[in-house]
This record gives structure tokens, sequence and C-alpha cells, in this order.
């Protein structure tokens, strides 16, 4: 087993604290990564707090993974030691299914559907640690922490370009965005509104507008707004309904980024005839939707999931070549609680990116 150490929550109500554990050494196909960085995302902070219901304890968040390979396992040739790879939500899918054969694996149907890079048996709370999932394993422990071992073809390439940094971030926050944006066909020229201006609406608004498309952002916040001029994307308060009437039926796409149920009502109204309106923020039942008008414009209202393995590396690549990525504010490990609040108030411009060299100063 390998020594490893990072921190963990071990309950929803305790702060993020040291924690030793051990991990199993790259198999087969496997490989070992010393972790560099790892993107703090809202979903960290839901999952550390229990608020899906499912989080098992203790609980070592972080899928927005960036890190040299150290060690590869038996047959493993995919990257070389020494490599930049990424790792974000999952480590691994069921690889029989449906979805998992079309290379959709974040849409996998296998029991334990896919492998989180943390909190990983995606079983409800009262059945763990006890029932072993499918991958034979009780759970997983994300990115913040110094090693991670992960199936090679799970681990993306770094492209040369991306700092770590500033990659870490794209593994989650830039797929969640990339993944709609290319699913529902974005094109120059058309428009495209992004709501809630964080970490996953920083990256929705510099994907789509690198797409050439015309990009507006809704935020609550009104220091937001001169921010989102300076992306050179337009904004405008989601509370100001003259504003909103003004935008009526002139959108392609819109992506609701905000983090808890919330009412997207008013923004149907601005999305065009047969546009789609995809809710990636919000995981949980949202406030009922005005049928009458999505009905009378054949308007959809969706959601989607991270993305597949193929989108990840292709918004890394997509990042590297548009030389666009998130703005990241760099901190220590022991300056999780802080940034956890910051994020919860809105407060983050617009992703913590944890340095993971600062565990050293923190390992007895
Ligand atoms: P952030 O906290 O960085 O950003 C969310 C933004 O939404 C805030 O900055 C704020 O922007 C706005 N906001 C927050 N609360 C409210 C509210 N009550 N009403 C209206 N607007 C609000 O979060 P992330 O970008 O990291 O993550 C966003 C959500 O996406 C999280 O819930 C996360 O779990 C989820 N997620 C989903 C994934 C998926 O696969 N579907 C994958 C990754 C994350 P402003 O100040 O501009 O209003
Ligand atoms: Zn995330």
């Amino acid at each position: 087993m390998l020594k490893a150490f990072g921190y963990a929550a071990q309950q929803s109500t305790r702060r993020l604290e040291p924690f030793h554990f051990e991990r199993a050494e790259a198999g087969a196909g496997e490989i070992e990564i010393e972790v560099l960085f790892c993107g703090v995302c809202h979903s960290d902070i839901h999952q550390v707090k229990d608020e899906w219901s499912n989080t098992v304890y203790p609980c070592v968040p972080g899928h927005e993974v960036v890190g040299r390979v150290r060690k590869l396992g038996s047959g493993a040739a995919r990257h070389r030691v020494g490599d930049l790879v990424g790792v974000g939500c999952m480590m691994d899918s069921c690889r029989q299914c449906a979805p998992c054969k079309a290379g959709e694996q974040n849409y996998c149907e296998g029991p334990n559907s896919w492998l989180a890079t943390y909190n990983g048996p995606m079983v409800p709370a009262e059945k763990a640690p006890g029932e072993r999932n499918v991958y034979g394993r009780d759970n997983t422990f994300g990115g913040y922490s110094d090693v991670l071992v992960v199936p090679e073809d799970f681990a993306l390439k770094i492209p040369a370009g991306l700092r770590p940094e500033v990659a870490a971030p794209i593994l989650c926050a830039g797929a969640t965005t990339y993944s709609p944006l290319k699913h529902w066909g974005v094109k120059a020229g058309q428009r495209v509104g992004v709501i809630g201006f964080g970490g996953l609406g920083d990256m929705a608004a510099k994907l789509a507008k690198a797409m050439g498309a015309q990009v507006t952002i809704f935020t609550r916040t009104e220091a937001k707004l001169a921010e989102a001029k300076r992306l050179g994307v337009d904004a405008v308060l989601g509370s100001d309904l003259k504003a909103l009437a003004a935008l009526k039926a002139s959108f392609d796409l819109l992506l609701s980024t905000v983090p808890e149920r919330h009412d997207v009502n008013p923004f149907i109204p601005l999305l065009k005839r047969d546009c789609t309106l995809v809710i990636v923020g919000a995981l949980e039942p949202m406030a009922p939707v005005n049928q009458q008008e999505v009905a009378f414009h054949r308007k959809s209202v969706t959601g989607s999931l991270i993305a597949s393995l193929a989108e990840t590396q292709e918004v890394l690549d997509f990042c590297a070549e548009h030389r666009i990525g998130p703005d990241v504010q760099i901190i220590g490990i022991d300056e999780i609680d802080e940034a956890y609040d910051k994020v919860e108030r809105g407060e983050v411009r617009f992703r913590y990116v944890i340095d993971l060299a600062s565990l050293k100063a923190q390992r007895e």
C-alpha cells in the first residue's frame, strides 16, 4: 500500500482536517500521480456538507487534479513517467454499457454508474461503507492529497502551453460547460447566455466566446457586470426584468450554473423558438417550469452531466489552442475553509486552486 496524506471532512458538520490514509499501489494499466494542483469546485462543498445525501466519510474532495506521473503499473503505456496529466470527476466507468461503449462514460449505466474520483461508490450513505461497489472499492479519495492512482485511460494529457494550475479547473468547470456547448452545436454568430458567474460561468463564457458566439452573462452581483465586460462579453443583472424583457426570443442556448434550486422561468422567454436552456448547476428538484412558455415555442429545459473523456481532452486542447483558461487564485491547503466560505458567498474570482506543495508543511 501507498502512504497518502491529504485533507478530509470526517463529518458533514466538520471542517476539513489533515488526514493520513493508504492507497492501493498502481495495478495493471494504472498510473501513480504526484498531485501538484487541485481546483476547488462548488461540488466539493456540496459533497463535504452532504448536501446530496450520499457522502461517505471520511471524504477527501478534489476532482480537478493535475499532477506528474510518478510510476507506471504493469502494462501501462499511455503516459510516461514525468508527464503532466489531469484527472477530472471520473476515475473509472463500467466500460460495458452502451454509453461507455459509445465513449460517453459520463452517462455510464453500469450498476454503480461511473466511479467518481472521490466519494466514488455513489451509493446512499446508509449503505456505505459496508457495501462494496462493483469497482471493489469502499470509497475513493480525491485530489486534496499528495498522490492519486487511476487507470491510465482516465488520465488526460495536459497540452504544452497550459500551466498546470490553470489546467486544473478545466477538468471539471471547463469540461462541464464545454460538453453542452458542443452537444447543442454552438456556432459562430449564435447567442449564448450564462446564468451565474462563478467557476463554471467564467469557463462557459470564455469557451462560448472562443467558439464565436455572442455571450451574455446573467449575474445577481452588480460588481461582476464590469468583470464580464473585461472578458469582452455582455452582462445583465438577472433581477433586471426590463433588461430581460428587451432580450426576449434572442438566445440560441442558455446555460444555468447556479449552484442551488432556483427559478429558471424568468429566463425561458429569452430563448428563440426550438432552443434550449441547460441546467448544469443545480442537481436537485427545481421550481416547476412554465409549460405554456415551453410548449408554445417548442423550447427545452434540460440538464447535462460533466463530460466524456474525449470531450475533456478536447476542452483542454481547445483552451491551449485558443489561449484561454480560468481566472485562478492559488491557495495553500490550510486556507481551504476560508476559500469554501468565499465560494459560498459568491466572492471567488473565479476558481481557487490548491497548491499541494503546501501539504508538505502540514505533514508530521
Ligand atoms: P460557484 O459558486 O463558483 O459559482 C456559482 C455562481 O452562481 C455564483 O458565483 C453566483 O454568481 C451564482 N449564484 C450562487 N448562488 C446563487 C443563488 N442562490 N441564486 C442565483 N445565483 C447564485 O460554483 P461552481 O461554478 O463551481 O459550480 C456551480 C454549480 O455547478 C454547483 O452546484 C456544482 O455542484 C455544479 N456542478 C455541476 C456539474 C454537472 O456535471 N452538472 C459539474 C460541476 C459542477 P453571480 O454572483 O454571478 O450570481
Ligand atoms: Zn466539479
